[in-house]
C-alpha cells in the first residue's frame, strides 16, 4: 500500500521541533546502552506453528535522522525503544529489553532467579529467559513478581515457569493484592471493545516503516503469542512489608489505583535498586488510555511517587521500570522521579483550577502548557499519554462527558447529525471541496471533521474517502504521540483497505479459566440481550460439585442476577449441576453435550437463557458507520 509524502506544513513543523527540543542531549542513549551484554540475533520469535509473534528486526529502518513522515521527537523515542538485548542494570540485576512491549527483569538470588514481569506472551518470555541464561548460566526460576495487573506484565508467565512448579511450591508468584480480579476483569467485561480499539492504538496490523507504524512510545508493539496466567501465591498488601525471596530481601510500597488498579513498587537493599513498576517511565503515561479504560487518578499517582522519593532515593543507586531504560545516580534519580511526579500533579491541579473557572475539557486541553523545565525533559513528553487527552481524561474523571452546555446535552448521534451538516453545507461534493481547501491550508483537524461527516453521510463516496485517508496520514506524520499516529494511520488504512478487525486474542482460555464464578455470571449478565429477554422470568440453580457451591440465577426485566444460596429445587425452574466453573464457560459457549453437566427440572428454561445471550463483535466499525 502506497502512502503519501509529508506536506510542507508538516515538514516545516518538524523543522521547528528540531530547534525547540534538546536533541543534543544524549544521556538517554547512553543509559539505554549502558550494561549491554548481548542482543538476540535475529530478534524474531516464532510460535510453535511457525507464526511470527515478535519481529524487532522490522524496526531496523529506525536509523539516522528522522524522515519527514515522522515527528523527530517520536523518531528519537522509537530509536531508544527499539534497542534490544540483555543488559546489566547492576551486578545481580539484568533486564531483557526490546523482546516485547515491556521489559523482563531478572534478579539473581541464592538458588536461582526472580523474574519480574514476564512480558506479554509465552513465546517472547521464553526467548528472553533463554537469552539471559545463555549469558548468565542456566539458573532455575524460583519466583515471579508481577508489578501490576496489565497483561504485558504477566501474560508470558508460562514461558518462564509452569503451573505444576508453582503448585509444587518450587516457584513463588508474588503480586499486589487484588491482582487477579483486576487482571481478568479488564480483559473480560469491556474486553472486546478495548481489544478492537487497541488494534488502532498499537497499530499491530499496520505496516512498519517511516510511513507506517514506528512504535508505541512505551515500547515498540505488544507481541502476538499465547497469553497465560498463573495466579499469585503471595499477595503484597501493605507498604513497608518486606519479604526475603530466594535469599533476596525486598521492601514493598503499595501503589494501587495509579497506572493500574493493582500496582506496587519495591526496593532491593542488597542492590540499592528500586523498581517503579510502570509509574515512572520515560514518557508521559496515560491517565485514560485511548483503547478505553476507567480514568486513572493522577493525584494518587503523584502521591505515591512522592512517597517513593521520600522512602527510597537516599539509598538508591539505580531506578528501573518495566518499560524503557533505567536511571542511574542519586541526583538523576531524584530529578527523574520528581519530574514524573510534577508531571501528573501539574496536569491534575491545573486542570482542576481551570475547570473551576468554567473551562471545559476540550478548551483546557487546547491551551494547556507544561512548565518549561518539564516540557523540555524528554521523559515527560507525550509519546504514549498526551497532555491533550490526559487533560480531557481528568475533566472526565471529575465532571463526566457533559460539559454543562444545554445546547450540547441532547445532540444527534453521528449518523443523524452528519447528513444534516452535509446538507447545510450544500452536499457531499461541496463538503469535500471545503475539506480540500482546509487540507491545502494545513488545517488537517478541520478537514478531518468535515470528512468524518461525509463518511457518516455517504461512506461510498470515493473522493471523500480518499481525501479523508490522506488527511489522517498527515495528522499521523505530524503526531509526536505514537498512539495518536497509530490511530490516524489505522483509520487511513481501514478507509483504503477495509477493516482489519481485532488481530489479537481478546481473552485467552487460561485467563478466562481464572475468572471466579461471580465474574463468569457477571460476564453472562453483560451478554444478555435486554429487549429479547424482557418477557422472560426464570430461576435456575447452578451447582458446582467441585466446590459444593450453589448460585441462584434469576432473569427478569432483562437483568441476570445471581446469589450464592443453597439449592432449592422446589422454587427453581431448573437445576444445572456442573463439574466445575470451566464447564460453565463451555456451556455459555454452546456446549450442552460434553460430560460434567446435568440438568434437572425444565431444561427448556436453560435453553431460553442461553438463547438470549449475544456474542460481542470484535470487528465492529470505527471510521465508518
Ligand atoms: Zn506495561
Amino acid at each position: 500500500m502506497d502512502r503519501n509524502a509529508a506536506t510542507n506544513t508538516i515538514e516545516s513543523a518538524h523543522r521547528a521541533h528540531l530547534t525547540e527540543l534538546p536533541f543534543g542531549d544524549a544521556r538517554d542513549f547512553e543509559d539505554a546502552d549502558r550494561g549491554f551484554i548481548a542482543a538476540l540475533e535475529p530478534c524474531v520469535v516464532t510460535a510453535a506453528d511457525g507464526r511470527v509473534v515478535w519481529d524487532n528486526d522490522s524496526y531496523a529502518f529506525l536509523a539516522g535522522d528522522a524522515p519527514t513522515t515522522v515527528h523527530p521527537s517520536l523518531w528519537r523515542q522509537s530509536q531508544l525503544c527499539a534497542k534490544q538485548g540483555l543488559y546489566e542494570v547492576v551486578e545481580g540485576i539484568y533486564q531483557v529489553r526490546g523482546l516485547d512491549l515491556s521489559n523482563m527483569t531478572v534478579v539473581e538470588g541464592h538458588a536461582g532467579i526472580i523474574v519480574i514481569d514476564p512480558l506479554v506472551s509465552t513465546e517472547t518470555a521464553a526467548a528472553a529467559l533463554a537469552l539471559y541464561r545463555a549469558h548468565r548460566g542456566d539458573r532455575p526460576v524460583t519466583a515471579v513478581i508481577y508489578t501490576h495487573s496489565h497483561v504485558d506484565h504477566f501474560g508470558g508467565v508460562l514461558g518462564v515457569t509452569t503451573q505444576a512448579d508453582v503448585d509444587a511450591g518450587t516457584v513463588q508468584i508474588i503480586a499486589p493484592e487484588h491482582f487477579t480480579v483486576h487482571a481478568v476483569q479488564e480483559n473480560v467485561y469491556a474486553g472486546t471493545a478495548m481489544a478492537r480499539r487497541a488494534a488502532y492504538m498499537y497499530g499491530a496490523a499496520l505496516a512498519r516503516g517511516p510511513q507506517g507504524q514506528v512504535g508505541c512510545g512505551l515500547g515498540q508493539v505488544p507481541s502476538l503469542g499465547e497469553v497465560g496466567l498463573i495466579v499469585p501465591t503471595l499477595d503484597i498488601k501493605q507498604t513497608g512489608e518486606t519479604h526475603t525471596v530466594d535469599g533476596v530481601e525486598i521492601e514493598f510500597q503499595m501503589a494501587p489505583g495509579t497506572e493500574a488498579p493493582a500496582e506496587m513498587h519495591f526496593y532491593f537493599p542488597k542492590f540499592r535498586a528500586l523498581c517503579m513498576a510502570e509509574n515512572a517511565t520515560h514518557n508521559l503515561h496515560n491517565l485514560l488510555t485511548l483503547r478505553g479504560a476507567l480514568v486513572r487518578d493522577p493525584h494518587g499517582w503523584a502521591g505515591y511517587l512522592t512517597e517513593a522519593i521520600d522512602s527510597f532515593t537516599d539509598r538508591t543507586d539505580v531506578v528501573f521500570a518495566s518499560h524503557h531504560w533505567p536511571t542511574w545516580g542519586r541526583e538523576n534519580i531524584v530529578e527523574f522521579l520528581s519530574g514524573q511526579r510534577d508531571l501528573y500533579a501539574y496536569l491534575h491541579d491545573q486542570t482542576l483550577r481551570q475547570l473551576n473557572q468554567g473551562f471545559t475539557g476540550v478548551e483546557i486541553a487546547e491551551t494547556f502548557q507544561m512548565p518549561p523545565a518539564l516540557a523540555k525533559a524528554w521523559h515527560t513528553r507525550g509519546y504514549y499519554g498526551s497532555v491533550s487527552h490526559n487533560v480531557k481524561a481528568i475533566y472526565q474523571r471529575y465532571m463526566g462527558w457533559f460539559d454543562g452546555n444545554p445546547g450540547r446535552l441532547w445532540q444527534h448521534p453521528p449518523e443523524a447529525i452528519a447528513p444534516r451538516y452535509v446538507a447545510a453545507m450544500g452536499g457531499v461534493d461541496n463538503v469535500v471541496a471545503l475539506a480540500r481547501t482546509a487540507f491545502e491550508d494545513g488545517d488537517y483537524r478541520w478537514a478531518a471533521t468535515l470528512l468524518d461527516h461525509t463518511m457518516f453521510t455517504d461512506e461510498t463516496n470515493g473522493p471523500a474517502r480518499a481525501l479523508y485517508g490522506e488527511t489522517l496520514e498527515q495528522l499521523a506524520y505530524g503526531a509526536e504521540n505514537a498512539v495518536w499516529r497509530n490511530f490516524f494511520l489505522s483509520g487511513a488504512t481501514e478507509l483504503r483497505d477495509g477493516a482489519f478487525g481485532t488481530p489479537t486474542q481478546v481473552a485467552s482460555p487460561t485467563m478466562m479459566a481464572q475468572l471466579t464464578p461471580e465474574q463468569m455470571f457477571d460476564s453472562l449478565a453483560i451478554s444478555v440481550n435486554g429487549p429479547r429477554a424482557w418477557d422472560l422470568d426464570i430461576a435456575i440453580d447452578v451447582t458446582f460439585t467441585d466446590v459444593a457451591t450453589n448460585y441462584r440465577l434469576t432473569l427478569r426485566n432483562g437483568v441476570l442476577v445471581y446469589r450464592k444460596v443453597p439449592a432449592d429445587p422446589a422454587s427453581a425452574d431448573a437445576t444445572v449441576t456442573l463439574a466445575d466453573k470451566l464447564r460453565l464457560l463451555a456451556l455459555a459457549a454452546g456446549d450442552g453435550l460434553s460430560p460434567g453437566l446435568q440438568i434437572s427440572g425444565d431444561g427448556a428454561v436453560l435453553q431460553s437463557l442461553l438463547g438470549v445471550l449475544d456474542r460481542p463483535d470484535p470487528d465492529f466499525r470505527i471510521i465508518t458507520p
